[in-house]
């Protein structure tokens, strides 16, 4: 399917990956110079969530420096890319009423961090979709699943989160065998497509301390919803950041 874009996790990590010399944004470039081009982006970012689901109408978003602790080139980031009207009109006449605007947000770090490396020159407009916090992994999967025509009309769906994320435990000796079980065994159930599995997360092994909060995990399910069985699959970064975070990627279609 030529015309179908594909769908992106991307794995994220530490805000620092933004502008350091690191194999993961080595990787985004990489890969955004592979992709076909997109008429816009849709992204879903771990850093974004909000009661009840949201989608930014800001043309064109700020670039937002959601943390603190971090050197002042990071806070001089900017990622000029454009917003879309039109995109904002499909994404809330596809959600029927579950979404609504808000036109204040703009891209938080998840957002730019990864799009700065994909699309450098900050061309392609992009508009981002919050995190419903009071949403089930159900209720996610079903407003991914009404977005999903998105990719038919050029639209890259972006995920942007960590599969393992757990802060409080970073920077140990290693990665703990709880984190490689469960980026294990969500890889496996990626790989079958298993959906109901990756829905009920909490029942995989080390679950409690890989998802300490579920705003990382989240947005895989938003684009694994999206993935058609002549869709290729592939994960294009593997391993862990800092001991704890999980740095696996996913390439739909
Ligand atoms: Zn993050």
């Amino acid at each position: 399917m030529s015309s179908r874009m594909p769908a992106l996790f991307v794995g994220h990590g530490s805000p620092m990956n933004a502008i350091t010399d690191n194999p993961y944004r080595a990787l985004w470039r990489e890969l955004g110079g592979a992709l076909p081009r997109p008429r816009a982006v849709l992204c879903i970012s771990a850093h974004w969530e909000t009661a009840a689901p949201m989608l930014c109408t800001a043309d064109p978003p700020q670039t937002i420096h959601d943390f603190g602790g971090f050197p002042p080139a990071l806070h001089a980031v900017r990622y000029p890319a454009p917003g879309s009207p039109q995109l904002v009109r499909r994404v809330l006449d596809l959600a029927g009423g579950d979404v609504a605007e808000d036109p204040r947000w703009g891209l938080d770090h998840g957002a730019w961090q990864v799009l700065m490396h994909l699309f450098p020159d900050a061309d392609v407009p992009v508009v981002q979709l919050s995190l419903a916090r009071t949403y089930s992994a159900g209720q996610h999967l079903d407003l991914a699943r009404k977005l999903a025509g998105l990719r038919e009309k050029g639209v890259l769906i972006l995920g942007s989160g960590n599969i393992v994320h757990n802060l409080r435990l970073l920077g140990g000796s290693g990665t703990p065998d709880w984190a490689v079980e469960f980026d294990d065994a969500v890889a496996k159930a990626v790989e079958r497509h298993d959906l109901q599995a990756l829905a009920d997360y909490g029942a995989l092994p080390g679950a409690t301390l890989a998802v300490p909060t579920p705003e990382h995990y989240w947005p895989l399910l938003y684009v694994l919803a999206t993935r058609h069985a002549d869709d290729g699959l592939r994960f294009f970064s593997e391993g862990f950041d800092l001991g704890t975070i999980g740095m696996r990627s996913v390439r739909v279609g």
